[in-house]
């Protein structure tokens, strides 16, 4: 009976008129350090020594001492980043890299770029992360690395995976592009992977609109990653003189252009700043909504690990009982986005059935059939990220920039939609 009741997206009052906190977030501070690049002289790590260090080698430090490690080496962007760290492992043609089932393309997609083929594994039920029995199972003799994803809001099983990539020695890479600054066991996230890599895009919790960096502690994989991202070339450590350059030419490995920009070097170097205070902010909000939601029912948010200290929201994640609201993920979610006037969407499509994800039309992959026979997305079994995919709906981390009243009116939106459900 659409029209005949009360919910916004049938002409009726919504919940929220009134805006939310807005993201990117920026201040004078920030503006200040891209004046200072817009008039230096330098605009890239691959321009002339202005006597003083780049923006990019400050930022990178400062990421190094905010996660405890002792290198990192930025990027154009996350997918660069994953490029890099594969390549810096040695991950070669043909082998296998193990990838989550639920996550953005980017994760298979840069595997597929190098040639290596994206084995999919399914995930866990209650934190949307990889599953380490289905990792388990689909490791084979020709496993050259594990993408392992922190997702959404959820931190994933670091113990049972490192312990695992121990037993095996197969190198894990995190990808922290949801969880920037989250901390279990009292260490950030970031720092249990050989490789860890981070996406700085418009939409994550630290950003420069595009951006991405990879840390390690591992001296080689260091001086690999930095000539993989800047055409064979690595930071000069000797003293400079004004209009040297700061790269020198290594060219020990075959690299390509994937450096950062100065610009969003200096947008992250300020932004760095107030990471944890955000962090902190969106968790307590985060956790206030999740004790109104909890209220009205039917609704379960994604379970907090043993050892979590501090969980990141890239976006609030729940499971609804579909068959109390009554209806499919996706009119749910858009109900719920007229009602608060902000973009909720059920969580990724799986990569089995991803439209983005379309692995055989690149002309990177091999014609023998047995090889792409493995690519096929179709071959995957995916059932427990299907399942999450009908059922589970994510909404966007600058709502918990708020105060409590704003964590209300989502708990109230949500009410609104469950009881008029049936209508949609
Ligand atoms: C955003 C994202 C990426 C890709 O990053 P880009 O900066 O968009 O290239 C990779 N992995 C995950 C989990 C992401 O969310």
């Amino acid at each position: 009976m659409c029209g005949s009741t009360s919910l916004a997206m049938f002409g009726g009052e919504p919940i929220r008129k009134s805006p939310w906190p807005t993201w990117p977030r920026a201040d004078e501070n920030t503006e200040k350090n891209i004046k200072d690049v817009l008039y230096s002289g330098k605009w890239a790590i691959s321009g002339p020594y202005i006597g003083r260090k780049s923006y990019e080698n400050q930022f990178a430090e400062a990421y190094s001492e905010f996660h405890d490690v002792k290198y990192c080496v930025p990027s154009s962007n996350g997918s660069s980043a994953l490029t890099i760290a594969l390549e810096a492992l040695n991950v070669k043609n043909g082998m296998e890299v193990l990838v989550p089932g639920l996550t953005w393309v980017a994760c298979a997609s840069s595997v597929v770029g190098i040639g290596a083929i994206p084995i999919l594994v399914d995930i866990e039920p209650e934190a949307l992360c990889m599953s380490l029995e289905d990792a388990k199972r689909k490791i084979s003799k020709n496993t050259a690395a594990i993408i392992l994803v922190h997702t959404y809001c959820s931190i994933a099983d670091i113990k049972g995976f490192v312990k695992l990539s121990e037993e095996l020695n197969i190198p894990i890479i995190e990808d922290c592009s949801h969880a920037h600054g989250a901390i279990f066991e009292g260490r950030r996230v970031g720092t249990f992977g050989k490789i860890s890599v981070f996406s700085m895009q418009q939409s994550k919790v630290l950003t420069s609109g595009e951006g991405g960096a990879c840390i390690t502690n591992d001296f080689n994989l260091y001086k690999r990653m930095q000539q993989f991202r800047a055409d064979g070339r690595c930071y000069i450590n000797t003293p400079l003189a004004y209009g040297q350059m700061e790269l020198e030419e290594v060219g020990l490995v075959q690299g390509r252009n994937y450096c950062m920009s100065e610009f969003h070097a200096s947008i992250l170097l300020d932004r760095l700043k107030h990471l944890d205070a955000e962090n902190k902010t969106r968790e307590e909000n985060a956790n206030y909504l999740t004790s109104l939601l909890l209220q009205i029912g039917d609704i379960t948010p994604l379970s907090r690990r043993a050892g979590v200290n501090r969980l990141t929201y890239y976006q609030y994640c729940v499971r609804l009982n579909i068959e109390a609201f009554g209806n499919s993920i996706d009119a749910i979610a858009q109900a719920l986005s007229f009602e608060l006037g902000i973009s909720i969407n059920a969580v990724y499509k799986p990569l089995n059935n991803n439209i983005l994800y379309n692995p055989l039309s690149s002309p990177q992959i091999s014609d023998l059939e047995t090889i792409r026979a493995l690519y096929n997305p179709k071959y995957y079994r995916l059932p427990v990220a299907e399942k999450a995919s009908k059922e589970c709906l994510v909404i966007p981390h600058n709502v918990l920039l708020g105060d409590k009243s704003d964590m209300e009116d989502i708990a109230e939106a949500f009410a609104k939609v469950k009881k008029n459900s049936l209508t949609l």
